[in-house]
């Protein structure tokens, strides 16, 4: 009843149609043309760059997979780079029986592993993100053939690293990412000497000569190559640790036989298999091993020297 009452009384509601207008979208228009064209720039961006990496890793992967055990070119390298290990009788440093991991080289000098890896060593050359371990500083001596040098390749005194100086007490940084296998005196097992460390280390322990050694500084590089770095006046880093390049491992000294405060730098490859000879009257004075693994020339791996104002 009450319902019936109400609606009677309510006028009858007309609602207006409503018109809604009509919305015209602007066309929008998609710049294909322009992302057409930076889509190609950018595929033809990526094959400039990954392509030929991709193709640098397979041709590097044929070649040391053809090369035995790395012979023939290195041979060839080894007359230009080769020996290196804190310099002199220092080269000559302490030895730590045991060895450990990828040293297979070590422990096998003739290459005949029963698991040869034929990534490595990849050339010198090839070596990438390497930085000065040291700035500013004078090239004083290089590597190859000196008359200073505690090594003998082609019959020729030789020099098997880079000496590098600035002043007593400058930083020296890590070369590259890596972990240090050795940290002080005690680095002998780790730098490739081919042979027996045991009489040159009970020598060292008899006569109590460890002091007379280089403090140096024995680093993985993680890409088949190991850094030497030697005379350091204190070190702080120690073995396990893990380095970034650019790290400070220690300070510029002169421990060992050196004339005065330098850094001597050193790489090579544990799976080398070509040696440089250790000067034999030394050898034989030291009781050391006369083969060590051949070295190769840093300046290969390093950037330009002005770029870190070596000169
Ligand atoms: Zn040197």
């Amino acid at each position: 009843m009450v319902a019936r009452r109400l609606r009677a009384r309510l006028p009858a509601l007309h609602l207006p149609t409503v018109r809604l207008p009509t919305v015209r979208l602007p066309t929008v228009r998609l710049p294909t043309a322009a992302l057409a064209r930076e889509l190609s720039s950018r595929v033809r961006w990526l094959r400039a760059r990954w392509l030929p990496a991709a193709l640098a890793v397979g041709i590097a992967i044929l070649g040391a997979a053809q090369l035995p055990g790395s012979g023939g070119t290195r041979q060839e390298v080894l007359g230009v780079d080769a020996a290196a290990s804190p310099d002199g009788p220092s080269a000559t440093a302490t030895a730590v029986a045991g060895v450990t991991g990828d040293l297979h080289a070590i422990s096998d000098p003739n290459g005949q592993a029963a698991v040869p890896d034929t990534r490595f060593p990849s050339p010198a050359a090839s070596l990438t993100w390497y930085r000065w371990p040291i700035r500013n500083a004078r090239l004083t001596l290089p590597f190859g053939p000196s008359p200073w040098g505690s090594r003998i390749v082609d019959g020729k005194r030789f020099h098997d690293g880079i000496d590098v100086a600035t002043f007593c007490g400058d930083r020296i940084t890590a070369a590259h990412d890596g972990v240090v296998l050795a940290a002080g005196r005690h680095y002998d097992a780790f730098v490739g000497w081919r042979g027996d460390l045991g009489p040159y280390t009970a020598r060292l322990n008899e006569k109590n000569l460890w002091g007379t050694l280089p403090i140096a500084v024995v680093v993985d590089d993680g890409n088949g190559y190991r850094s030497i770095y030697a005379h350091f006046w204190k070190v702080v880093v120690k073995a396990g640790d893990t380095v970034k390049a650019g790290q400070l491992l220690g300070y510029e000294g002169a421990t060992g036989r050196a004339s005065g405060c330098h850094l001597h730098y050193g790489l090579f490859s544990p799976y080398e298999v070509a040696s440089f000879t250790f000067d034999p009257v030394a050898a034989a004075h030291m009781l050391l091993p006369t083969e060590e693994i051949a070295r190769v020339d840093p300046l290969a791996a390093l950037p330009p020297m002005a770029s870190a104002g070596i000169r």
